[in-house]
């Protein structure tokens, strides 16, 4: 079956994996990469340039995609960009600024830390567990948390919520990510010299840019919730991350990425004020029951890669 025309929407891609960069959860080869382009078919995916002038001129329509690659991440110029190149196709790259200017993002770099140094999550789990203890913590999980927590992710395991309720309801951000760092410091490892090997450089942006591709906004600090904070910290954010773009590749980014899907009506009005006039969300809602609707130039569908890898499987 071939990909459905559905309303006009982005692929947004993460990880890749490689020999130099390890699997993780949801990562792809070159070789997945290659595949995921045929299965769309390569005639239908339009270049960004072509994407914002079609919906400057309301040309868009049902069965046209373009592709994204959100977070900066080295792995996408290093294994992604070849593929596209070898069949000449152009991309939005959603970047946030932090981390080209010296700025350690924790998410990305706790990731690379148990994908690399555990075969498997269980074994990071344990460990994990062992220092929360050290430090006093209990690491049961409330059994009515579990319980509700195994009823929304079926697909999670008992250590997945154990986790997750330890990180997100007992430590919070602070003291997660104090046991974080001890157990890297534990291991010997220097997030700075861990960073060398998971984002791209300013040099990147500027190929990219060069070469016909996009460079768009995805915020300075990529918040987890950027929705909460307030008009002037939004602001920050997105306008550290325009002048950084700006500075990088000489030209006004037109288009951004939501980071965490979150924005809101403050969000939109910044946007609009840089002069943004493209916006991505991170998945194909909200859906009507006639389908999944735009519901405008400012919220437009993605659809995550991975649920393309389960049609190919279908
Ligand atoms: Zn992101």
């Amino acid at each position: 079956m071939a990909y459905p025309k559905k309303i006009p929407h982005g692929i947004m891609f993460h990880h890749f994996y490689n020999e130099a960069h390890p699997w993780g959860q949801g990562a792809i080869s070159a070789d997945d990469l290659n595949d995921l382009l045929h299965y769309i078919g390569l005639e239908r995916i339009l270049p960004p340039l072509e994407w914002l002038k079609r919906l400057k001129e309301n040309k868009l329509k049902n069965g046209d995609v373009c592709l994204t690659f959100d977070d900066a991440l080295l792995c996408q110029t290093e294994i992604a960009l070849p593929v596209l190149e070898k069949y000449g196709l152009k991309a939005f790259w959603f970047v946030y600024s932090g981390v080209f200017e010296g700025r350690l993002e924790n998410l990305e770099l706790y990731r690379f830390f148990r994908v690399k140094y555990f075969d498997n999550i269980d074994d990071f789990y344990q460990l994990f567990f062992k220092k929360v203890s050290e430090f006093g913590i209990a690491t049961e999980a409330d059994p009515e948390v579990e319980k509700k927590m195994l009823a929304d992710f079926p697909f999670y395991s008992a250590n997945d919520v154990r986790f997750r309720f330890l990180r997100d309801k007992v430590l919070r951000k602070d003291n997660y990510e104090k046991i974080m760092d001890a157990i890297l410091k534990d291991r010997g490892l220097n997030k700075k010299e861990m960073s060398k090997s998971l984002w791209m450089s300013n040099k990147d942006l500027k190929y990219l840019n060069d070469s016909g591709h996009v460079i768009g906004l995805h915020s300075y600090s990529h918040p987890t919730s950027l929705a909460d904070l307030s008009f002037k910290e939004q602001f920050d954010e997105y306008k550290k991350n325009y002048s950084h773009i700006k500075r990088a590749t000489g030209q006004n980014p037109a288009a951004v990425a939501h980071p965490v899907n979150s924005y809101n009506k403050n969000t939109l009005k910044i946007l609009r004020k840089l002069g943004v006039i493209c916006g991505f969300r991170s998945n194909m809602f909200p859906k009507t029951k006639m389908g999944a609707i735009n519901a405008n130039a400012f919220e437009m569908a993605r659809e995550d890669h991975a649920n393309i890898v389960k049609m190919m499987e279908m």
